[in-house]
C-alpha cells in the first residue's frame, strides 16, 4: 500500500472538486485531486478520450496544472476515516492522509424500475450521454429519453447534435410546474438562454409532459416504450431508452464519515464545512442546483479548507443567488405517486442479484430486506435498489461502514496488513 499526505486532499474532479482543489492550492496548499475517471471534468465536462471540448472545462482543468495541484485519476475512494481516505487505483490501494478534506462527489441519475427495464438499450439518460461521449455510435439511432429534470433536455441536444433521432423527450412534470421553473430562470438570463438553446438544438424531438415509460417491450433487447401520456398509453418504437428520474446525491462517503444529512443531503455551515470539523463538501452532495452552484460552493470550501475564511466571503452571494435555482428545480421536478406504482411484482428491484420487488416488499426496513434477500450487495452496493426503495417504499437507506464501492480482496488484505510504502517529499506538513 502506498501512503501520501497532502494539507488538503479533494474528492470529486467535476466542477466542484477542480474549483476547490485549485483554489487551495492557490493558496500555497499541497492539495491531491482524486477522482474515479481517467479524465477530470466530472459529469457535465465529461470528455471520453479527448481534452475537455467545453472553454470552461478546459480553464479549470488548466488552471489545476498550474496550481500544482497532484491530480490522481483512476482512483476510487471506498473508505474514508477522520485522517485519511483509502482508494483503488490500477497501480494498487492508496492511503490518502489529510489535515483538510473536500468532498465533491457530485450526484447521479435516480432510476426507477418499471417492466422491461433490465432489457439491454435501457439507461440512465445520461449513462446513455456518457456512453456516447465515449464513442458509441448513436448516428441514425432512434431514441426515446424518459424521467424529469432539464438533464433529458441536456442529453437530447447532445444526441441529436452526433446524429441520433431522439423521437421524444417524456417529462413527467406536468406543465404548470415547468412554467413556474421557466419563470424562476428568467432571473437568470444566462440559464434561460441555455435552456432555450438546448431546446433548440433537439427541436426535433417531441416534448411531452405529464409522460412517463411505464414498460420497456422488446425480445432480446428494447424495440419500442409503452408511455402514459396525459392518462393514456401509447407505444413508441426505439433502439435506446434513456431513463432519469433527476438526480440523487452521492452522499455515501459523507455518512460513512458521520457527516449530518439533512433532507438526503450534507449539511454545512456557510463555509461549506459539514458536521465533522476539516470536513468540507461542495457541489451537487448538498443540493442539485447545476455547475454554476458547484463551482461557487468550491471555491468557498477551497478557501476554508486553506484557512482563509475571510476570502471566501467573496462567493457567498453568487451561491446564494444560484441556490435559488436549485429550490426551484427541487418543487418543479417533484415525483409524482404514479411512479412509485411501476413496479409489478416480478419487475426487479436489484437488478445486480436478480431480486425482484415482490420479494423486498415483504420486509419493514432496508437492512431486513438485504440481511433476507441480498438486495443492495451488488458491485452498485445498493445504489441503484437502494435509491429506488427509498422512493418506493418510503425507507431510510444508510451507508455507513466501507467500501461504498466493490473492491479487490487483495486491497482489503493490504489495508488489513498495514503493509505500507511511504511516499515522501509529496507534502512538507506535519500531517
Ligand atoms: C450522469 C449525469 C450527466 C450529467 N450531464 C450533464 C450535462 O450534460 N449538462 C449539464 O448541464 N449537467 C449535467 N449533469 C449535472 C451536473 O453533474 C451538475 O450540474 C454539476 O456539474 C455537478 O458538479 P459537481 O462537481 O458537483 O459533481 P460531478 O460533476 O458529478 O463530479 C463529481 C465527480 O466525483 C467523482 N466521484 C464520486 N465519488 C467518488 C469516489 N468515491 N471516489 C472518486 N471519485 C468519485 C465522480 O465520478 C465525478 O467525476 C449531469 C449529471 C449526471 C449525474
Amino acid at each position: 500500500m502506498k501512503q501520501l499526505a497532502f494539507d488538503v486532499v479533494v474528492v470529486g474532479g467535476g466542477p466542484a472538486g477542480l474549483a476547490a482543489a485549485v483554489t487551495a492550492a492557490e493558496q500555497g496548499k499541497h492539495v491531491a485531486l482524486l477522482d474515479d475517471n481517467a479524465r477530470l471534468g466530472g459529469q457535465i465536462w465529461r470528455s471520453g478520450t479527448s481534452a475537455p471540448d467545453s472553454r470552461e472545462a478546459r480553464y479549470w482543468v488548466e488552471r489545476t496544472a498550474r496550481a500544482n495541484v497532484q491530480v490522481i485519476a483512476g482512483a476510487r475512494v471506498f473508505s474514508a476515516g477522520s485522517e485519511c481516505v483509502e482508494a483503488e487505483t490500477d497501480a494498487g490501494l492508496q492511503q490518502i492522509r489529510f489535515a483538510g478534506l473536500v468532498l465533491a462527489t457530485g450526484a447521479r441519475e435516480l432510476f426507477l424500475p418499471f417492466p422491461g427495464w433490465t432489457l439491454p438499450n435501457v439507461m440512465g439518460a445520461g449513462g446513455l450521454q456518457a456512453l456516447a461521449k465515449g464513442g458509441l455510435p448513436v448516428a441514425g439511432k432512434r431514441i426515446v429519453l424518459a424521467g424529469t429534470g432539464p438533464l433529458l433536455l441536456a442529453v437530447a441536444a447532445y444526441l441529436s447534435k452526433h446524429g441520433a433521432e431522439v423521437v421524444c423527450i417524456c417529462e413527467q412534470a406536468a406543465w404548470p410546474s415547468l412554467a413556474a421553473f421557466g419563470l424562476a430562470t428568467l432571473r437568470f438570463p444566462g440559464k434561460a438562454r441555455e435552456a432555450m438553446a438546448l431546446r433548440y438544438r433537439s427541436r426535433g424531438a417531441k416534448y411531452w409532459t405529464a409522460s412517463w415509460p411505464i414498460a420497456a417491450l422488446g425480445k432480446e433487447r428494447v424495440e419500442a416504450v409503452a408511455i402514459s401520456r396525459n392518462g393514456q398509453e401509447r407505444e413508441v418504437a426505439c433502439d435506446y431508452l434513456g431513463c432519469g428520474f433527476h438526480l440523487i446525491p452521492n452522499t455515501e462517503l459523507a455518512q460513512m464519515l458521520g457527516c449530518r444529512i439533512e433532507e438526503g443531503f450534507v449539511a454545512t455551515n456557510e463555509f461549506q464545512e459539514t458536521s465533522q470539523r476539516g470536513i468540507y463538501c461542495a457541489g451537487e452532495p448538498t443540493g442539485i442546483g447545476g455547475m454554476e452552484l458547484s463551482v461557487a460552493e468550491g471555491r468557498i470550501a477551497g478557501y476554508a479548507a486553506a484557512g482563509e475564511r475571510e476570502k471566501a466571503k467573496q462567493f457567498f452571494g453568487v451561491r446564494a443567488r444560484y441556490r435559488k435555482i436549485a429550490q426551484a428545480m427541487r418543487s418543479a421536478f417533484q415525483l409524482r405517486p404514479e411512479l412509485a406504482k411501476l413496479a409489478k411484482a416480478d419487475t426487479l428491484l436489484c437488478r445486480c442479484e436478480d431480486v425482484p420487488f415482490e420479494r423486498v416488499q415483504k420486509y419493514d426496513s432496508w437492512k431486513a430486506a438485504k440481511l433476507h434477500t441480498r438486495c443492495g450487495m451488488g458491485p452498485c452496493q445498493g445504489r441503484v435498489c437502494g435509491s429506488a426503495a427509498k422512493f418506493l417504499l418510503g425507507w431510510d437507506v444508510e451507508w455507513n461502514r466501507p467500501p461504498v464501492f466493490p473492491v479487490r480482496c487483495a486491497s482489503l488484505a493490504e489495508m488489513e496488513s498495514g503493509n505500507t510504502e511511504w511516499e515522501t517529499g509529496i507534502c512538507e506538513a506535519d500531517c
